[in-house]
């Protein structure tokens, strides 16, 4: 459609970031160009309401630029998950692995509880293990999964096949 092409016309290729080998997708065009990043906006707060979410899970760090302005449009709360230590008050925390070592991600435990339907919101899927771990802190909080919601899936690197157990039925979409 129309809006995917200038989305995807606003998103740079940036090659050998972090490391040699690898093309990062760079979002700061679409984020500097306000049309783009309100048809951006008004995607995700369709599927937000399509996917009757009540709560909207932002990853750190470009995860909260997108999810931000989605949940002052839909009149859903915003709930940021952090890499671990950035949160001050008690929190569930949640490791995953990465290429070399892991990683560990948090949400305040009194942001989530049974009776929310979550939906996560971040820039791109890349393995999906940052996701899948956002998927279980929500359901260790006794929260339902609504769905996942990102931009842009790379999708040579399966995080949708990695994602699936986690999300137990739950939507995945990539605008
Ligand atoms: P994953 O856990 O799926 O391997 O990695 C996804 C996380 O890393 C997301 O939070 C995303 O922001 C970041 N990420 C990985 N690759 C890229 C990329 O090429 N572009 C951008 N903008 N973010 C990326």
């Amino acid at each position: 459609t129309s809006t995917q092409e200038l989305l995807l016309s606003r998103i740079r290729d940036v090659r050998d970031y972090p490391k040699p080998g690898v093309v990062f997708k760079d979002i700061t065009p679409l984020l500097a160009d306000p049309e783009a990043f309100t048809a951006l906006t008004d995607a995700l707060v369709e599927l937000c309401v399509e996917h009757g979410a009540t709560k909207i899970v932002g990853l750190e760090a470009r995860g909260f630029i997108l999810a931000a302005p989605v949940s002052v449009r839909a009149g859903i709360g915003f709930i940021p998950v952090r890499k671990a230590g950035k949160l001050p008050g008690a929190t569930l925390s949640q490791a995953y692995d990465l290429e070399y070592g892991s990683a560990e991600i948090e949400v305040h435990a009194e942001d989530l509880s049974a009776g929310d339907r979550v939906m996560v919101i971040d820039d791109v899927l890349a393995t999906g293990g940052t996701a899948e771990a956002s998927l279980k802190l929500i359901r260790r909080a006794g929260a339902q999964v609504a769905g996942v919601a990102v931009l842009m899936e790379l999708s040579f690197l399966d995080g949708r096949a990695r994602l699936e157990q986690a999300l137990q039925g739950a939507p995945l979409e990539a605008l």
